[in-house]
């Protein structure tokens, strides 16, 4: 039997835990990071992420004019949160972020060699209820990658970086005790299945969510989403499968919101998939058609920007439970994006030059990719051929023409009689959209879809694409896990995804984004902190 002892042990080397072993080793502390996973993947879901963080009064929201304030996001916040009367936890922690995400994330994060875009993205302005009221999503230069490795970095180059042990291929199946106290945790190594124990005076649980695991994921299918969808993609890490959810519960630790998740509504097949059912997570272009599975216009349409749960809502509520967006070359080559450091190269390599090339030109790199690669995506010259092909890959007649032309042509015509006429609910909502500089860029103005300068056609089918746990272990501002009385189990915290961000379920219903990478930072820094013995 392998053992190891130290101060505290982190199970998980995602964000979460590296800044809560930062914070120990600041606080002169020998740590232990276990983690499931190879090297090669140290740093988490984050070192695959696009790296948009939720920061509040940042100096590229005043150089952009922006006047914010954490009484302003805390109200946007509640607004999307939804939070129950019990949510006493989650409410603190969504309160706690919005006043401290300034200080503690992005300066915190800025003095650790990290910089952003100067444009902050406008994300989930709340469909019928208020969300974002200013753009507050700061996209790290460099990417989530960019975040993680200079981190990792900073943990190796640390002063008492002699403290620090790092362990892959640990799997943490459960936790040890002593006289009736939790003394460290036990597992098997990848592969050999030799056990191992890691004892510590403090064990902090940071192993990311459940979202990995699309058997959990059905299992707490939210009731509002109806039925699970017969294809639910993973967009999560392949090892965020709550073992470690289950293990604290086994202790008496309380776990809350696991029904509340956010997952996206435009999911794709990965053709080089690292985990079974891999989905990429597209950015939806808003000037494309969003068609239901028979190829009729949902109505009111679906654009994306303003509330992501709800996109999710509504293409669960259909018969299949999966859509399509039409749309041509010329909107692919301004809108079609991929969330994830992965398809977004010029900006994970900081290649400035590149990345206003595809802003100017469109980013003709990604499009060839997905079009030659994506199972998902049918192109063609016309409208009958489109929907054969759709039909083709449906392995069935589904998709009606006269209702795909129908929706096509009237959409086409309302552009044709111009903008004083446009009554169109996606209209509106695309020239508004376009007032905020970040989205007129990235958005056509009104682009037809017939236009027969902009062909060939293309369709996306989309699916739905599991990814972050809004639910999880709860835990108190010291990142203390707390029993369902509410009393904190000694020795025990939690950090990052698997606490839902932070007391259970700090997001609530919906997030505002940005705040998964900025809440495990924060809830990672806070828990190490609470256990270094500093303030928190
Ligand atoms: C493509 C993509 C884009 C994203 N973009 C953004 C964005 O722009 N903004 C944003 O805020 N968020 C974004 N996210 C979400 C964000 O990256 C994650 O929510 C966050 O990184 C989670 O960090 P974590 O440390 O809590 O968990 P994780 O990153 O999941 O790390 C947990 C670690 O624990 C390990 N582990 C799991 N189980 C065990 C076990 N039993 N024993 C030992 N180790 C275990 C895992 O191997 C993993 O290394 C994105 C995610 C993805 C996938």
């Amino acid at each position: 039997m392998r053992t190891t002892k130290s101060d505290a042990v982190v199970i998980g080397g995602g964000l979460a835990g590296i800044c809560a072993a930062l914070e120990l080793l600041d606080a002169g502390r020998s740590v232990t990071i276990l983690d499931r996973d190879n090297e090669e993947n140290f740093g988490g879901l984050a070192r695959e992420s696009f790296g948009g963080i939720f920061v509040v009064g940042s100096r590229e929201q005043k150089r952009a004019g922006i006047r914010d304030t954490p009484d302003l996001a805390f109200a946007d916040w509640c607004a999307f949160a939804e939070f129950g009367p019990h949510d006493h936890w989650p409410r603190r922690w969504a309160e706690a972020y919005v006043q401290r995400c300034h200080d503690d994330v992005y300066r915190w994060l800025q003095a650790r060699g990290i910089g952003f875009f100067p444009v902050p993205h406008w994300v989930e302005r709340g469909q019928w209820a208020p969300g974002n009221s200013v753009p507050r999503f700061h996209i790290v230069w460099g990417s989530g990658r960019e975040l993680a490795l200079q981190l990792i970095a900073r943990l190796h180059a640390h002063p008492n970086a002699a403290k620090l042990a790092l362990h892959f291929d640990h799997r943490v199946e459960g936790f040890t005790t002593l006289m009736g106290e939790i003394s460290g945790c036990c597992g098997v190594l990848e592969g050999s299945g030799e056990p191992f124990e890691a004892f510590g005076e403090a064990i902090l649980v940071a192993s990311g969510g459940i979202n990995g695991s699309l058997e959990k994921v059905r299992q707490h299918w939210h009731a509002d989403w109806r039925t699970p969808p017969p294809t639910i993609l993973n967009g999560s890490h392949r090892y965020a499968d709550g073992t470690l959810h289950d293990a604290v519960g086994r202790i008496g630790g309380n776990l809350t919101h696991l029904d509340k998740m956010w997952d996206y509504a435009a999911g794709v097949h990965h053709w080089k998939p690292r985990k079974p059912n891999h989905g990429l997570s597209i950015v939806p272009p808003r000037s494309a058609l969003w068609l239901d599975w028979r190829g009729h216009r949902f109505a009111p349409p679906l654009v994306t920007g303003f509330d992501t749960r709800d996109l999710v809502t509504r293409v669960c509520a259909t018969e299949r439970q999966h859509s399509w967006q039409l749309l041509n070359r010329r909107i692919a080559l301004k809108e079609l994006a991929v969330s994830g450091a992965e398809f977004n190269p010029s900006i994970r390599d900081k290649k400035k030059l590149a990345f206003f090339r595809d802003l100017v030109f469109g980013n003709r790199w990604l499009v060839d990719e997905m079009l030659a690669n994506c199972r998902d995506f049918v192109v063609a010259a016309s409208l009958p051929d489109l929907v054969a092909r759709m039909n083709a890959l449906q392995e069935d007649d589904a998709v009606d023409l006269a209702a795909v032309t129908d929706a096509v042509l009237r959409y086409d015509a309302q552009i044709d009689r111009g903008p004083t006429f446009h009554n169109d609910e996606q209209l509106r909502r695309i020239a508004y959209l376009r007032n905020w500089k970040g989205d007129r860029i990235r958005t056509c103005k009104f682009q037809k879809i017939l236009d027969p300068n902009a062909l060939p056609l293309i369709a996306i089918r989309e699916f739905i694409v599991s990814r972050k746990s809004l639910g999880g272990i709860q835990t108190d501002l010291q990142g203390r896990v707390l029993d369902a009385s509410g009393n904190p189990i000694p020795r025990l915290y939690a950090a990052g995804e698997a606490t839902g961000f932070g007391g259970g379920g700090m997001h609530g219903l919906r997030a505002l984004e940005g705040s998964f990478l900025g809440g495990c930072v924060l809830s990672g820094r806070i828990a190490g902190q609470s256990i270094g013995g500093g303030t928190t």
